[in-house]
């Protein structure tokens, strides 16, 4: 999963763009391939395959994978940009991967339990040569993943602002390998898994790259025994508009759940949350105070001591009597 040397790249930036007038020839609906390394261990290159391939490939058993940051060299201020590229693949419908920013680090390109994201010297590591960035999965038997990380190296110029090279776009593509997604067959195609590595257009996933994950939830579903349930793929509140009164509703965890539990907030940011209902109902109604004005609403779904992530955010309302036909 290592990326061509920027200045082989540099160098053939115009023929891209010349194919891309051509409307991509030779891409396809399913254009799309997955990693297949049948080592376990720590590694960073697998053979492309098919989805259907007989003999698997790389893939998560829980749905959950949560990253850390270490903002070391240039990872300072790429926050939103990392949580971006994990929204992009969390947000892939008909998909149950929630892929989170769960907060900084000093750990490094290592197994050591902790998906790392981080900036650093590549040119010794293996797979990468002169690498924009390079992704390293932990394998257990049967292809699990267990444990990911993603380098990104200190020697080329990491930006925010959408001028080469764009944090986000790479982090897309490098997390997409961190979920067992290979390039497509074509390099230089449309797809965020493809690598045409300049500009943002690999900010935004492809139909192909969200067929890729979505194939891997098919053929390798949650496993549900030890992990966290995956959070709820919905959320609704719908403001009932009379005296504060909110409906708030979820669908089902893919997993066996033994509580949802429904969290409330009067900051967005999820400050001094406090608990608005526990129990195994996918729906419960909410009062707002007059005072609260308005709570946001999370709900994250628990397999006894194991909890799931949340899924937000709803925002419930306070509305002084009853209003017939709103906005009120
Ligand atoms: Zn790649």
């Amino acid at each position: 999963m290592s990326h061509t040397a920027p200045s082989a790249r540099l160098a053939t930036t115009a023929l891209v763009v010349g194919l891309a007038l051509l409307g991509w020839p030779g891409v396809t609906s399913a254009d799309y391939k997955m990693i297949q390394n049948t080592s376990t261990g720590r590694l960073t290159s697998g053979a492309q395959v098919e989805c259907n391939a007989p003999a698997g490939f790389a893939h998560w058993n829980t749905r959950d994978v949560s990253w850390r940051h270490n903002t070391a060299n240039q990872g300072a201020g790429k926050k939103t940009a990392l949580e971006n590229a994990m929204a992009s693949w969390t947000n892939v419908t008909n998909a149950t991967y929630q892929l989170n920013y769960d907060g900084t680090t000093s750990a490094g390109f290592g197994t050591d339990g902790i998906n790392t994201v981080l900036w650093g010297n590549t040119g010794s590591l293996p797979d990468c040569g002169s690498c924009l960035a390079l992704t390293a999965l932990v394998l257990q038997s049967g292809q699990v993943i267990v444990e990911s990380d993603v380098i990104f190296t200190n020697e080329l110029t990491w930006t925010t602002n959408g001028s080469d090279y764009d944090t986000e776009s790479v982090a897309a593509h490098e997390l997409g390998h961190s979920l067992g997604i290979h390039h497509p067959s074509m390099a230089g195609g449309p797809e965020t898994m493809s690598n045409p590595y300049f500009g943002i257009g690999m900010r935004s996933l492809h139909p192909n790259d969200n067929a890729a994950l979505q194939c891997s939830e098919n053929r390798y579903p949650a496993v549900c025994s030890g992990n966290p349930p995956p959070r709820p793929l919905t959320l609704s509140v719908i403001n009932q508009y009379c005296w504060g009164y909110n409906l708030v509703s979820w669908s089902a965890s893919t997993c066996p759940v033994t509580r949802y539990e429904v969290w409330g907030s009067t900051s967005m940011s999820f400050t001094n949350p406090f608990l608005i209902y526990s129990g195994s109902a996918t729906s419960t109604t909410m009062q707002v105070t007059q005072s609260q004005i308005q709570v946001y609403v999370w709900v994250r779904a628990c397999y006894n001591s194991l909890c799931g992530h949340y899924r937000g955010l709803g925002i419930a309302q306070y509305y002084a009597g009853c209003c017939v036909t709103p906005p009120c």
